[in-house]
């Protein structure tokens, strides 16, 4: 029975006995004893009624302290929940005149409760950002939620923060909106970082654009200074061929060193203008069909010069079914002479291996092991870096660039293959190339530096 039920009860009993009442004023004398009974019996009736209309107010009364005091509990937990939120709450009216604010909202805005209570939430937003903040509320009216909005804001006597903004629609019981929830997050950090990376995004754009003008410079260059290169030592062989007897000894040995220097100028040139080339991206294969056990034979038959001084014994290993590969035969050629003249320069006895075999139907590899120096733990991982070489003494002592491996792992990077290199200081090192049998064209052309990765073992 609700409070309703219980009324209509009291009126219905109080009408009944009003009734009575007049009835009794109405009666003669001698018919009031039966009235008197009949009234105490209706009054009887209505007070057993009236009793238990009462108990079941009580007990509902009872219920409605319980559910009074769950809601008082209810409401508690909300408010520690509002007040110790890890991100900054306010509740403002529809005019953004701030209501409510939790504990992290205070710490971020700088200002105790009772001096944010009841400022308008614009108060904190830099006067710059003002305009678009009042158009941006005025928008809110037609959304019941607006995700990571992000402004500036002022907290007292501190610098300006950026912060994240979600706005949600507090209504009322009614389902009338009353109001604005606002969830600040602070994206200070997050903002800094992002201005970092876009510095670093720049500066990586410029470093790009100068490494790029440093190709282009060496390409320029190195291609500059092939012509006067060739000429220098077209003319020193003329000279050394046709007028060798007009010659004194000493003039035939200065024309013998100007044509060998220049010789291995051009070999420096053409290094340089190699690896510029790929570096720029610029470098394409010439592909055809090759027989590589040719060109493994080729390319030793030209090195013979190196070997026979030297007295290495060279073994020889060819194990192809089908020795026909697609690749660049000037560039394969170049990693085998690269490998091979490293292999003859850094070997004084013992042996050059060579070995080529077919991994599986797809892949061929080609190995070449020598017994010489060998190269250190720590050097090996700079083994392919350009213009590097393990002892500077040694090496200038053989000559070369410290361009030969990178150009060799670049070039092979570029035939899709993969280089590996296995070294004991004193004992020797072995190179394993991995190609393709076929290169692909359309890839083979885009290898950038990103690309290029040799993998040492150990
Ligand atoms: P370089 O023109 O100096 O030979 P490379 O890039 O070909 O340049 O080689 C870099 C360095 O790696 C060499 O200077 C040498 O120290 C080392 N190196 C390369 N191949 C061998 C090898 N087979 N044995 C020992 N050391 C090697």
């Amino acid at each position: 029975m609700d409070a309703t039920e219980f009324y209509q009860e009291l009126n219905y009993t109080y009408n009944r006995a009003a009734k009575l009442y007049q009835q009794a004023n109405t009666t003669t004398w001698e018919q009031r004893p039966e009235i008197v009974k009949e009234t105490l019996k209706e009054l009887r009736i209505a007070l057993e009624e009236l009793q238990i209309a009462e108990e079941e107010l009580l007990q509902q009364n009872q219920q409605l302290q319980l559910a009074n005091t769950a809601a008082e509990a209810e409401r508690q937990r909300y408010y520690e929940l509002f007040e110790s939120a890890p991100d900054s709450y306010i509740v403002t009216d529809e005019n953004g005149s701030i209501q409510a604010a939790n504990l992290a909202a205070t710490k971020l805005l700088n200002i105790s409760r009772q001096f944010l209570i009841g400022k308008l939430l614009i108060n904190f937003i830099p006067v710059e950002q003002r305009q678009t903040f009042r158009s941006r509320l005025a928008q809110l009216h037609q959304q019941d939620l607006t995700q990571e909005w992000e402004v500036s804001v002022c907290p007292r006597n501190t610098a300006i923060i950026d912060v994240a903004v979600t706005v949600s629609t507090v209504c009322d019981l009614q389902g009338k909106s009353t109001g604005w929830r606002w969830l600040l997050r602070d994206i200070t950090a997050r903002k800094q970082a992002e201005a970092k990376i876009r510095t670093i995004q720049l500066q990586n754009l410029q470093l790009q654009e100068a490494a790029r003008l440093k190709s282009q410079f060496l390409a320029i260059m190195s291609h500059e200074l092939r012509s006067p290169m060739n000429a220098i030592i077209g003319f020193s062989q003329l000279l050394l061929r046709q007028n060798q007897k007009l010659l004194a000894k000493s003039q035939q040995n200065m024309v013998e060193r100007i044509f060998n220097s220049g010789k291995h100028l051009l070999t420096l040139i053409d290094d340089i203008l190699d690896f510029s080339k790929i570096e720029a991206g610029s470098l394409q294969l010439n592909l055809k069909e090759i027989n590589l056990a040719e060109l493994v034979i080729d390319t030793l038959e030209e090195l013979h010069s190196l070997f026979e001084p030297k007295n290495l014994e060279l073994q020889i290993d060819i194990n192809l079914e089908n020795p026909n590969i697609i690749n660049d035969n000037t560039r394969l050629r170049q990693v085998l002479v690269n490998l091979l003249s490293n292999a003859i320069k850094f070997t004084d006895t013992g042996s050059v291996q060579v070995k080529v075999w077919e991994l599986d139907s797809d892949k061929v590899a080609i190995a070449i092991k020598d017994t010489g120096i060998g190269i250190a733990e720590t050097d090996i991982q700079h083994i392919f870096d350009e213009f590097w070489q393990v002892n500077q003494t040694i090496s200038r002592q053989h000559g070369g660039t410290g361009l030969g491996l990178a150009i060799t792992n670049r070039l092979v990077c570029v035939m899709q293959g993969r280089i590996t290199v296995n070294s004991q200081l004193g004992e020797g090192s072995a190179f394993c190339v991995e190609l393709p049998r076929q290169v692909d064209n359309s890839t083979a052309k885009n290898v950038n530096k990103v690309d290029v990765t040799a993998t040492v073992e150990q």
